[in-house]
This record gives C-alpha cells, structure tokens and sequence, in this order.
C-alpha cells in the first residue's frame, strides 16, 4: 500500500525500534509512548482497520494476540498488567489507517479509557 507509514516500516523503508518480526507481523516501539512499555503490533499486510479485515483473517488476528502475550512476558510486564488497545475509526482516535494493536504496560491505568 502505497504512503502508509506502516506499510513503510514494514517494508524498512521507515527505521522503527523492532521487538519481535515474524513471516505475517512485526512489533516495534510506538515513537510517542503513552506507558513506560508501549509497543504497536501489525500485520504485514495493510488492512486500514478492524473494519477491513475479511472473515477469514482470524487466524492472523489471533496470532497477534498470543504474540502480544509473549511480548508481555519478554518485557516482565505480564504478571503486573498490561492493556492491548485496538482503535478502530474516527471516535476511537484511530490516527494511523494500517490496523495496528498498542500493547501499553508498565503503569497503573485507569478506567474507563478517555
Ligand atoms: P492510533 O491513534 O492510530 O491508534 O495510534 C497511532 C500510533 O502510532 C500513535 O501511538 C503514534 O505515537 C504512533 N506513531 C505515529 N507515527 C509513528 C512512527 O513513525 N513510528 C512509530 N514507531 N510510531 C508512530
Ligand atoms: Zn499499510
């Protein structure tokens, strides 16, 4: 996809801090952290939000999630607690249109989100 930021780091076109790459996902270190651990994880393959994943992509969604999970781990942060947020769509806030997980720890959170 062609001017997507996270296509770019995908592709290393676009430097980013990487903790963990795979054949279908990479995860790297979000440029502005809003948690001492603030990791954004995405597929490969642009998908502009949730809203555009076909049916039959559950597989990669769910492979996100485990691998969130073991990031979690490797960062010492599963036992204290973390949050996986997926903004989705203008009223979430979504800003970047590549469907992307934030991966937040390290912090005490509150609730509800803003
Ligand atoms: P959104 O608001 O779309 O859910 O989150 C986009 C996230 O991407 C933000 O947390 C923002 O800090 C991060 N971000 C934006 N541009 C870059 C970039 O060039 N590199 C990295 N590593 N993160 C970025
Ligand atoms: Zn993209």
């Amino acid at each position: 996809m062609e001017n997507c930021l996270f296509c770019k780091i995908a592709e290393k076109g676009i430097p980013a801090k990487i903790v963990y790459e795979d054949e279908a996902i990479l995860a790297f270190e979000d440029i502005h952290p809003k948690a001492p651990t603030h990791i954004l994880i995405i597929p490969k393959d642009h998908f502009a939000s949730l809203n555009d994943v076909p049916e039959d992509k559950g597989d990669l969604l769910g492979h996100i999630l485990i691998k969130a999970r073991q990031i979690a781990r490797d960062k010492g942060i599963a036992e204290s607690g973390y949050r996986i947020v997926l903004n989705t769509a203008r009223d979430s806030g979504q800003d970047v249109f590549h469907i992307h997980f934030h991966l937040l720890g390290g912090r005490k959170m509150s609730w509800p989100p803003g």
